[in-house]
């Protein structure tokens, strides 16, 4: 990859819950040396911490419902500005409403970014369940899954030892409710992103490494563009 941090490039991972997007982002930062920005994970973080915002988005989350968007919107802002502008950027979990979608374009114009590539990874809604209720994570946020990559000692991170922890929001009743808010809510992004050529589609069925190679190709290189016409930053 040219470039020794992204040269601020913004890449936005979007798809159902339970299709990789965790997955895929830590490894996608990892490797391009890029921030991995995952909303779900800094609200985790806030809620382990206490913290009002923590509090306050605890009982959207347990439920399987979106937090407000002026919260999220806020929460990544700060985020951002924390960040060398220009570092490269996998966001995973955000957007998920077109207002954040808008939002986002407005907090990156102003430091004269914007969205480069919407990876969309899809699955059929069986493959999504059965990942999402074998999901275990660890305190640090290394993910496993019991039935596709399963740690090496059962119920244990492989890297640090930690227990692993079956999160509230993955059990079935919740799981439902989150791709229900899924369709309504986030689905409508595919359209928003296709319009502004950004969107690149991504086949989430496969295993781990398929589904990684398929996503470094959608990413592409520094300065490509997508397959689809009229790229636009909004
Ligand atoms: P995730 O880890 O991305 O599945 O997020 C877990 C939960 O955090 C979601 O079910 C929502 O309750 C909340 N959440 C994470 N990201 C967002 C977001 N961008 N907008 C609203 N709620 C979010």
């Amino acid at each position: 990859m040219s470039g020794t941090n992204g040269g601020g490039r913004v890449v936005v991972l979007l798809g159902s819950p339970g299709v990789g997007k965790g997955t895929q982002g830590v490894r996608l930062g990892r490797d391009l040396g890029w921030a991995h920005v995952s909303t779900g994970d800094l609200l985790r973080a806030a809620l382990t911490a206490g913290t009002p915002l923590g509090l306050e988005a605890r009982r959207y989350m347990d439920a399987g419902r979106l937090v407000p968007d002026d919260v999220i919107v806020d929460l990544v802002r700060e985020h951002l500005a924390a960040m060398p502008a220009d570092r490269g950027v996998v966001f995973d979990g955000f957007p998920r409403t077109v207002p954040q979608a808008e939002a986002l374009d407005d907090v990156l114009a102003e430091a004269g970014r914007g969205v480069d590539r919407v990876c969309l990874l899809e699955a059929a809604e069986e493959v999504l369940v059965k990942r999402i209720s074998g999901r275990r994570s660890s305190p640090g946020g290394r993910v496993y899954n019991i039935h596709f990559d399963p740690p090496r000692r059962d119920g244990f991170c492989d890297e640090t030892g930690e227990a692993l922890i079956h999160r509230a929001d993955d059990h079935p009743e919740t799981v439902r409710t989150r791709l229900a808010v899924y369709r309504e809510a986030t689905a409508p992004l595919v359209g928003y992103y296709r319009a502004k050529g950004l969107l690149a589609r991504v086949d989430g069925e496969g295993d781990i490494e398929q589904v990684y190679a398929s996503l470094r190709t959608a990413v592409g290189e520094r300065g490509s563009v997508p397959a689809t016409p009229s790229r636009a930053r909004g």
